[in-house]
C-alpha cells in the first residue's frame, strides 16, 4: 500500500486526556460545593442543592449549594467589610495578589482544563490552550493595572461592592474577565457563576484563599437565576456586570433602573462573517470553522453569519462542505477533537427547534455525511451545520442560535455587505476578509460592532477591549477602556465665581467686563462692540412694546412649529412671564431623531478638524452676543450679573475644550501578544438624546451637547422646562455657525414626557438624562427596549468633568489588523 493510500484510510486513534485530576478534585470534596463567602465555605441557608452535570456523559460531577437572598446578603456584607481595607490596599500590594492568583492558574492549568471540559462540554483542545492561558494573562494583564492605577487614573476611586453575574459559555474566562480589573481596581466582588457550570469558579475560590487574598474580597455564590436577582436586586451593591443573553440582560437593566448601580451588559450576537472575493478563501474557510465551530457555536461573538461576495460564494460554500465532512465531533476529553458536547439538553432543543425552523421557513440545510452518528451517542451533541438561501429577514438570519449553525448569504458590492452585516440588532463582533487591506479597513469602521477582526476570528486579549454596540450591550472588559467600569471619578464640580475683573454694578446694563479676555482672545472683540448697542437683551430699547416672540423648536435646521400647537409659559424666579416656549410632543421627538439620523452620518465623518472648526465658530457666535446671553441667563435663574457673565465666559471656554478635544480624542494601539496591531477606536454613539439639567442653562448646554458634538454625534436636546430660553436663543447662533442641518435639533417642552418617547425611541443610540430620581429610573426601564446606553445625573447637581463627557460619548471599538507574511 503507498503513503499516499495509507493517509487516506488512516483513522484517528482516540487521545483521550486523563480526567483523573478533576475526579480526584471532586472526590476531596465528597462530590459536595458549598459556598465560598469571606474565605470561609458556607452550607446555603436555604439547604438546596443542585445537579452539576457533565454534558458528554449525562453523569453527575457534585452537587452544588444553591444560594438564598440570605446567603447574597451575607456575601455582600462580606465584601462590603472587606471593600474598607481592600480599597486602601497600595496598589503595588493588589497587584502582587493578582499576579499569585495568575502564578496559582498556571501551576494548576491542567487541573482547570480538565474540570472545565468536563463541566462544560468544550473540547479539552480549547480549555487547555485557550481558556485557561486567556484566565491566566487577563490576571497577569490586571496586576499592572493595579500597580498602574494612581498614576493612570490619579482622578479616579474604587466603586465599592461589585455583584457579577456570568455565564455558562466560558466559565473561568468570563470569571477572570470579571474579577480581574474588579479587584485590581480595589472594589470587592460578589460573583454567581451560571447553574450549569460551576466547578471552575470554585476551584478558583480556593486558589483565592491559598494566596492569602484577605476574606471578603472575592465571593463566590452558586445557584440558579434566582441568586442572580437577588444580588441584582441587593441595595448595597454598586456595580452589576453581567455577561448573559440579551432577555436577562434587560431584566437586570429594568431592575437596576434608578438605583444609582452603575451597569455594564455583555449580551448576545449574531455577527457577520463578511468574505470578498479577493480573500483567500483557504485562510476563510478556516476562518469560519473558529468562527462558528468553536465552542460548538456557544459564542456571543460566534461568527454565525456568513455574508460572501457572489463571484465566490458557491466556491466558498463547496470548500467549507469539504471541511465541514471531516470535523470531528465527540468526546471532549479527546484531545483530536474538533466540537465537544453542547452544555445542555435544554439548550440542544434550542438548536434544533431554530434548525427546523430555519428548514421550514425554506432554507436550504446541510450537515456532513456523519451527523447522524451525534444524536446516538451518549451526552449532548450536534452536528456542525450549514444553511444557505437564507432570506435575510428570517428566523435563523437574526435570532442568536447559540449553536453551531451558520446562516450563508450573498453580497455583491461592498455597500450590500455593510447594509446585511449591519441588519441585526445586535452588535457585538464581526469579521471582514479581504485581501485588499483599504477596502477591510473602509468596513470595519462602517460596520456596527465593538470589535472586528481583519482576516482573523475570535481573537481575545486582556489588553484589548471587549463589548457591543446596540442591543449586544454597553461597557467594554479588558484594555484601559475596560476599567473605567470599575472605577468612579473623585467628584469635582464646575466653580461660576466671578472673575476679578468682575464686581462692580450689578444692574442690567452693565456691560460684560473683560475678565476672561485673555482667554477668548479675538472672539471677545465683538461681544464688546455687540454689548455697547445693548442695554438688556429682550427688553425693548424704544420703549414701543415687544413683539411677541413664541420660540419653536429647532429640527433639521429650521424653526418648526410644535406640533401640537401648545406652548409653555416661562417664568422668572420672581414669577414674572419673560417668555413662552412650544410643549414638544412625541410627533416632535420623532421629527427631531428623524432630523438627527438623517445627519448622523455626515457629521460623524466630516473630519475633526472640520467639527472643531465649527464648535471655534459657534463659540465666536455666542462672545458677540455674549450680553445678550448673560441677561436671558439672569431673567431666567435670577443670577447676579456677575455670575451671569461668568456663566457666559464659562460656556464659551467649554466650546473652546470641545473644539480642542475634537481632534484630540485619540484612540490607542493595544499591545496584545498576538502578531497584530489592535486599533481601539473611539467612535460617537450616533443618534444622542441629551435632557439637560436645570442649573447653569447655557454652561450646562456648552458642557454636554459640545464635547459630544465634537465626537461626532447628532444631538436631540431637551432644554431645561425651567430655564429653555439659553437653548432657544441659540438657534440663530447655531444657524450662523455652519452646524449642519439635523446635528443639532433641540425640542422644548415637559422634561419626562420627553425623555419617555426619546428612551423608547429604537433610533436613539444613547440617552442622557438630566432630572429626577424618578425620572432617572424612568429612563433607565424604558431604555431597556433596544438596550441604549443610559447616563442619569441629577437636575441640579455639579456638571460633570470633560473626560467623562468624552467617555460618555463615545464607544470603543477594536479592530485587529494582523501582520505578517
Ligand atoms: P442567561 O442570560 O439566562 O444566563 C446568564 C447568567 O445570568 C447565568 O448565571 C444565569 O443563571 C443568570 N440569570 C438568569 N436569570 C437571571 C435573573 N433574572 N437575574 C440575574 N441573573 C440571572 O443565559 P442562559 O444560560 O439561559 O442561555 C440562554 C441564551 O442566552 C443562550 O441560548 C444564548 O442565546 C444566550 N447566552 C448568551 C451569552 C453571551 O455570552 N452573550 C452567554 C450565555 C447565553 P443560571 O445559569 O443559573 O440560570
Amino acid at each position: 500500500m503507498k503513503v499516499a493510500e495509507l493517509t487516506k484510510t488512516l483513522a484517528y486513534g482516540a487521545a483521550p486526556e486523563a480526567a483523573k485530576p478533576a475526579l480526584d478534585w471532586i472526590a476531596e470534596h465528597e462530590g459536595k460545593f458549598q459556598l465560598f463567602i469571606n474565605n470561609e465555605w458556607k452550607n446555603p441557608s436555604g439547604k438546596e442543592w443542585f445537579d452539576s452535570i457533565n454534558p458528554a456523559t449525562g453523569k453527575k460531577l457534585g452537587s452544588v449549594a444553591q444560594a438564598t437572598p440570605a446567603d447574597v446578603n451575607a456575601a455582600v456584607k462580606a465584601a462590603r467589610k472587606a471593600f474598607a481595607g481592600w480599597s486602601k490596599t497600595p496598589g503595588h500590594i493588589r497587584a502582587r495578589y493578582l499576579y499569585a492568583i495568575a502564578r496559582q492558574i498556571q501551576k494548576h492549568s491542567r487541573l482547570f482544563a480538565v474540570l472545565e471540559t468536563m463541566d462544560n462540554g468544550k473540547p479539552i483542545r480549547e480549555t487547555r490552550d485557550i481558556d485557561i492561558p486567556l484566565v491566566a494573562r487577563h490576571f497577569y494583564h490586571h496586576a499592572g493595572w493595579a500597580q498602574l492605577m494612581d498614576r493612570e487614573l490619579p482622578d479616579h476611586q474604587s466603586l465599592g461592592v461589585v455583584g457579577q453575574i456570568i455565564p455558562w459559555n466560558f466559565p473561568l474566562l468570563m470569571l477572570s474577565w470579571k474579577i480581574a480589573p474588579a479587584i485590581a481596581m480595589g472594589n470587592t466582588v460578589v460573583l454567581k457563576p451560571a447553574e450549569f457550570t460551576s466547578l471552575t469558579a470554585l476551584l478558583f475560590a480556593e486558589i483565592c484563599a491559598s494566596v492569602g487574598l484577605p476574606p471578603g474580597v472575592v465571593n463566590i455564590i452558586t445557584g440558579d437565576g434566582r441568586t442572580g436577582a437577588a444580588l441584582v436586586e441587593h441595595s448595597d451593591v454598586d456595580k452589576i456586570a453581567f455577561t448573559g443573553s440579551t432577555d436577562v440582560g434587560r431584566i437586570i437593566r429594568k431592575a437596576t433602573a434608578g438605583t444609582q448601580k452603575k451597569l455594564s451588559l455583555e449580551l448576545g450576537g449574531k455577527s457577520p462573517f463578511i468574505v470578498f472575493d479577493d480573500a483567500d478563501l483557504d485562510s476563510a474557510v478556516e476562518g469560519v470553522v473558529d468562527a462558528i465551530w468553536f465552542n460548538q457555536g456557544q459564542v456571543c461573538c460566534a461568527g454565525s453569519r456568513l455574508l460572501v461576495q457572489e463571484g465566490v460564494a458557491d466556491k466558498m460554500i463547496k470548500k467549507l462542505r469539504a471541511r465541514m465532512e471531516k470535523l470531528r465531533v465527540g468526546d471532549p476529553l479527546d484531545k483530536a477533537v474538533d466540537i465537544g458536547a453542547i452544555v445542555a439538553p435544554v439548550q440542544l432543543k434550542q438548536i434544533a427547534a431554530l434548525v427546523k425552523q430555519g428548514a421550514d421557513e425554506g432554507a436550504t440545510m446541510w450537515q456532513p455525511s456523519w451527523a447522524a452518528e451525534c444524536s446516538k451517542r451518549e451526552g449532548c451533541f450536534y452536528p456542525p451545520t450549514l444553511f444557505t438561501n437564507v432570506a435575510p429577514a428570517s428566523t435563523i438570519a437574526q435570532v442568536e442560535i447559540f449553536g453551531p449553525v451558520l446562516a450563508a448569504m450573498t453580497f455583491r458590492t461592498p455597500e450590500e455587505a455593510v447594509k446585511l452585516a449591519n441588519n441585526t440588532r445586535y452588535g457585538l463582533a464581526a469579521s471582514i476578509w479581504s485581501e485588499d487591506i483599504n477596502l477591510a479597513l473602509d468596513l470595519a469602521t462602517q460596520v456596527k460592532a465593538g470589535t472586528v477582526w481583519i482576516n482573523s476570528t475570535n481573537q481575545f486579549d486582556a489588553a484589548s477591549g471587549f463589548g457591543g454596540y446596540r442591543e449586544s450591550g454597553f461597557g467594554r472588559e479588558g484594555g484601559r477602556e475596560g476599567l473605567f467600569e470599575y472605577v468612579k471619578r473623585i467628584p469635582s464640580t464646575h466653580k461660576l465665581e466671578p472673575s476679578p475683573g468682575h464686581g462692580g454694578r450689578q444692574d442690567g446694563g452693565e456691560k460684560r467686563t473683560s475678565a476672561n479676555a485673555k482667554t477668548l482672545g479675538a472672539a471677545r472683540l465683538p461681544a464688546q462692540k455687540a454689548s455697547e448697542k445693548r442695554t438688556s437683551a429682550g427688553l425693548s430699547l424704544s420703549g414701543m412694546p415687544p413683539i411677541d416672540r413664541t420660540a419653536k423648536m429647532f429640527i433639521g435646521g429650521k424653526q418648526a412649529r410644535p406640533d401640537g400647537g401648545l406652548s409653555l409659559t416661562i417664568t422668572s424666579p420672581d414669577k414674572k412671564i419673560i417668555g413662552e416656549v412650544g410643549a414638544g410632543n412625541r410627533k416632535d421627538i420623532r421629527n427631531a431623531v428623524e432630523a438627527a439620523r438623517a445627519a448622523a452620518n455626515g457629521w460623524a465623518k466630516s473630519t475633526a478638524h472640520n467639527r472643531a472648526q465649527i464648535l471655534y465658530y459657534l463659540a465666536e457666535n455666542l462672545a458677540a452676543r455674549g450680553d445678550e446671553f448673560a441677561q436671558r441667563i439672569r431673567q431666567q435663574t435670577g443670577a447676579t450679573l456677575a455670575n451671569a457673565n461668568a456663566e457666559v465666559e464659562a460656556a464659551i471656554e467649554q466650546l473652546f475644550t470641545a473644539a480642542a478635544w475634537a481632534d484630540k480624542y485619540d484612540g490607542r494601539i493595544h499591545g496584545v501578544p498576538q502578531r497584530n496591531v489592535t486599533l481601539a477606536m473611539p467612535e460617537p454613539m450616533g443618534v444622542l438624546a441629551i435632557v439637560m439639567p436645570d442649573e447653569h442653562p447655557l454652561l450646562a448646554l456648552a458642557a454636554l451637547a459640545a464635547p459630544a458634538l465634537a465626537m461626532g454625534n447628532a444631538l436631540v436636546i431637551v432644554p431645561s422646562p425651567q430655564h429653555p430660553l439659553s437653548a432657544t436663543d441659540l438657534y440663530q447662533v447655531l444657524e450662523t455657525s455652519d452646524v449642519p442641518h439635523g446635528t443639532v435639533n433641540i425640542v422644548t417642552g415637559q422634561r419626562d414626557e420627553l425623555a419617555k418617547t426619546l428612551s423608547e425611541h429604537d433610533d436613539v443610540d444613547a440617552i442622557w438624562y438630566a432630572g429626577s430620581t424618578d425620572g432617572q429610573a424612568a429612563v433607565q426601564k424604558a431604555s431597556a427596549a433596544n438596550m441604549k446606553r443610559t447616563w442619569v445625573m441629577a437636575a441640579n447637581g455639579p456638571l460633570p468633568d470633560v473626560d467623562e463627557v468624552l467617555r460618555e460619548a463615545t464607544q470603543v471599538k477594536n479592530i485587529w489588523v494582523p501582520y505578517g507574511a
